[in-house]
């Protein structure tokens, strides 16, 4: 198997779901990180990678999706949920801003008064106030909820929110994408066929978007290779619109879930088989939010690029802790021979010239 799958990437040929599961179940790290880096340099500069400093500003936490692996969200009218005013909105971005960041994306809860008229009004506001900051407005996941309390279709809500501006949904909230997953773990958020219908029209209105992908509960290799699979597909389809591929870890700290956290090489093997098994996309990131500096050992298993996160209340209750000492982080990725180069947000034109 080995000798096959070296010969398909030696001529830049895909491998198969199967030859995915083989990989990472009986690849050495050794051979996963070779035959990852040599995908990844069809598309990068061997040694190097980019990444710029980012802020996930948690506008809301009340949610009626109850995902069983969540520890952020609180149910309606219960205490502890908040819902944050446009001025502490702005409040985290002046923040951000301080720090020399570039980009905020937003995430929060399926909360039922949310309506896409209120996004569209908050996402006019703080583009007009901040012109030169990159906007990653909402997750697919919040925006599918969005467009049914406001009863609209996802055509109807995406052309809204692009009036209004929005130039990035991201695929956020995707989790494993496999519909066993999602009905044992959060049978209330969607389904994976709904999910992709969403982020399609996303695209055709002329947003960007991204995909995401998140392990270490208890799915099976199968469900993840799923994901993978699916995820593949679906970027044949839109013409290589999605720009990057992020994988970052479950946190089981203050959920009913619960369990253990993944090791890093378990990480690091899976993001490995992602770099070469999904070769329709540019960027495959690395989560330093979920991993602190042993993310950037995954620039040696395929991935090229990351963000230094300054919050996300999401991953933190769940047990995440972001350092500040940005310099550190930095510093072990030229550790690891990498020049890191710092980034612009990736441009959304790109995805429109994709013709999706
Ligand atoms: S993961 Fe998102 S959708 Fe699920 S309960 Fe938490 S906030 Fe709600």
């Amino acid at each position: 198997m080995l000798t096959d799958i070296r010969q398909r990437v030696g001529q830049n040929q895909r491998i198969t779901r199967e030859m995915a599961a083989w990989l990472f179940e009986h690849a050495s790290d050794e051979d996963l990180s070779a035959l990852a880096t040599q995908v990844r340099q069809r598309f990068h500069t061997p040694n190097e990678a980019t990444w710029l400093m980012m802020s996930i500003i948690n506008y809301t936490n009340v949610c009626v999706a109850r995902c069983d692996y969540c520890s952020f969200y609180r149910l309606p009218k219960k205490p502890g949920g908040y819902l944050l005013s446009t001025e502490q909105v702005c409040a985290k971005i002046d923040a951000l801003l301080a720090l020399g960041g570039t980009l905020v994306s937003f995430n929060g809860g399926f909360h039922p008064k949310l309506k896409i008229e209120h996004y569209a009004e908050l996402f006019e506001t703080v583009h007009a106030r901040y012109p030169d900051i990159a906007f990653f407005e909402m997750t697919v996941a919040e925006f599918m909820y969005s467009c049914k309390v406001s009863r609209m279709s996802y055509a109807e809500g995406a052309a809204r929110l692009r009036l209004a501006g929005t130039e990035w949904i991201t695929g956020g909230g995707s989790e494993i994408l496999e519909d066993g997953f999602r009905k044992r773990h959060s049978p209330l958020k969607y389904s994976v066929e709904d999910y992709y219908d969403a982020q399609r029209e996303i695209l055709r209105a002329g947003m960007g978007s991204t995909a995401t992908m998140v392990i270490g509960f208890d799915e099976t290799l199968d469900e993840r290779l799923t994901h993978i699979e699916r995820l593949r597909t679906f970027q044949d389809e839109m013409d290589g619109a999605l720009p990057s591929f992020l994988c970052w870890t479950y946190k089981p700290y203050n959920n009913d879930l619960g369990g253990e956290e993944i090791e890093n090489e378990e990480y690091l093997r899976w993001l490995a088989v992602c770099r070469i098994y999904l070769d329709n996309f540019v960027h495959i990131r690395t989560s330093v939010l979920t991993r602190n500096e042993g993310a950037l050992v995954a620039l040696r298993y395929g991935a090229d690029d990351f963000d230094l996160p300054t919050e996300d209340e999401v991953t933190q209750t769940a047990g995440a802790t972001i350092s500040e000492d940005f310099d550190a982080v930095l510093a072990e990725g030229s550790r690891l021979g990498f020049l890191l180069r710092h980034r612009d947000p990736f441009p959304v034109r790109l995805q429109r010239e994709s013709g999706v």
